[in-house]
């Protein structure tokens, strides 16, 4: 087993558990990690059916999602006009495709990759976009993109190094590689300590700050050209679904739970995103 920080190769220290596992924080970049194993049993066993359907992860039913993802693919394809011209896109991580399909709409022309087959199948089959059932860390080719794409994935890979040398193989010289990740250095994170949200194992493995990520791209050989918050919006399904799952744990959770039930289904609301980060990077 690996203690050693997956950035710099310093030794760590155990910050505190959660849900069984022990969150390990590296001695000098302060990188936040836990120890997994190296393998792809791990991704096999975490993306099962339940991730997507059955509330652990917060979504009751992903493919309800379906709008909200797309508009947020939309987004970050008119926030890539400022940087690039359109052409080919590699994402990873695409779960039913939604996101693919956003910035196809704007104009990319792409395939992706996602471990769980239910959710590669319903890409493949409901919206004829070319996901292949795969983990990325085994993934080989000779194609080159002109953008990759890593939306709330790079905080779950049992081994983000070689996912980010892949990601290097994939893409053209300049090429570009968009990440959206959860912000360990953000205040709420900082404020919530061991009770914020995304300290969820073993799910999430990597907990980046916006330096921290900078630091591993910079050793797999890309540049930041810009970072930002992502305007993001999540439906009132999944809203509920989140908080109840949360609540569940505290003392009168239930009760507080039950009157989420008021909130519609189908209402987008503004998600606060100042725990999140996007950053572009260009392949040198
Ligand atoms: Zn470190």
């Amino acid at each position: 087993m690996n203690l050693k920080c997956p950035i710099c190769k310093s030794a760590s220290h155990p910050e505190f558990v959660k849900h069984g596992h022990t969150i390990l924080t590296c001695d000098s970049c302060h990188h936040q990690f836990i120890e997994i194993p190296q393998s792809p049993e791990h991704t096999n066993q975490v993306y099962d059916d339940g991730y997507f359907f059955d509330g652990q992860s917060g979504y009751l039913d992903y493919t309800k999602e379906a709008d909200l993802l797309t508009a947020h693919g939309e987004r970050y394809g008119n926030l890539l006009q400022k940087y690039t011209q359109t052409g080919t896109v590699f994402d990873v991580g695409s779960a039913a495709g939604f996101i693919l399909k956003g910035l196809q709409q704007k104009g990319w022309n792409g395939k992706g990759i996602e471990p769980n087959d239910t959710m590669a199948s319903y890409a493949r089959q409901k919206l004829q976009i070319d996901v292949e059932t795969g983990i990325f860390e085994q993934y080989e080719s000779k194609e080159q993109f002109d953008l990759v794409t890593m939306i709330q994935v790079i905080a779950h890979f049992y081994d983000v190094r070689k996912a980010l040398e892949i990601a290097h193989k994939l893409l053209r010289k300049d090429g570009i590689l968009l990440i959206e990740t959860w912000d360990r250095g953000s205040l709420p994170a900082r404020l919530l300590g061991s009770n914020w949200h995304e300290y969820s194992p073993p799910s999430v493995v990597n907990w980046f700050s916006l330096d921290g990520m900078n630091t591993l791209a910079q050793q797999c050989g890309f540049e930041e050209i810009a970072h930002g918050r992502p305007d993001k919006r999540i439906n009132g399904l999944h809203a509920k679904s989140l908080v109840k799952y949360k609540l569940e744990t505290m003392a009168g959770g239930r009760m507080l739970g039950k009157l989420l039930n008021v909130i519609p289904d189908n209402l987008q609301i503004p998600y606060p995103s100042f725990d999140l980060f996007w950053v572009l990077y260009r392949r040198k």
